[in-house]
């Protein structure tokens, strides 16, 4: 079956997202033609302003609007304390707890060598620049409990140990290859009281 070009084209659009095969992209194609104008031109814009007017922050790597974000020029926070993750979003989850209120730095990924992901190809190189410059006295390393993750936290630790920086891992209260992401408040709470020296 042939579809009108522009319905292709935007199913083509919608194939590129995660879990979205033909038939997916179909239905939502269809259902898009009937959307009202506004509703579709506020979704056209929204997917042009996440890539045009957010940035890295240049400290931390988190997801920003100005540059640095506002965590890093939080003066109040303390600057003694960097939790490492692995993904903005994690950045977002922690935050939601309220409770943590130290500095982040995002890896933007793990180490990986099956995929060849080495320390220059994630955040690594500029974490290391800011302990150097930085009054930093502990990194917690909250990478994911997943067999990468717990690999990028051993090589950071001996990366970053012999500077005299405490590293700290979070508790296992977050079950093997569950998501910082998906935690709730509570758990992730306990994951940073009770971390671990490494
Ligand atoms: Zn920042």
């Amino acid at each position: 079956m042939h579809y009108p070009e522009p319905i292709s084209k935007l199913m083509e659009s919608y194939m590129k997202l995660p879990g979205i095969g033909e038939k997916t992209a179909a239905r939502l194609a269809f259902y898009t033609v009937n959307m009202n104008e506004d509703d579709v031109t506020g979704f056209a814009r929204s997917l042009i302003s996440v890539k045009r007017d957010l940035h890295y922050c240049s400290i931390c790597g988190n997801m920003t609007e100005q540059d640095p974000c506002e965590i890093c020029q939080d003066k109040s926070r303390d600057q003694s304390l960097i939790l490492v993750v692995e993904h903005p979003k994690d950045v977002i989850s922690m935050e939601k707890m309220q409770e943590f209120k130290g500095l982040y730095h995002v890896l933007h990924g793990v180490l990986s060598p099956i995929e060849g992901t080495g320390p220059e190809d994630i955040n690594i190189p500029d974490l290391i620049k800011r302990l150097q410059n930085e009054e930093v006295k502990e990194v917690i390393i909250a990478t994911n409990a997943t067999a990468e993750g717990e690999a990028t936290a051993m090589y950071l630790s001996r990366l970053i140990k012999p500077s005299g920086i405490k590293v700290t891992r979070l508790a296992h209260g977050l079950s093997v290859g569950s998501d910082i992401e998906y935690a709730d408040e509570v758990t992730l709470l306990k994951a940073v009281e009770g971390r671990r020296d490494m």
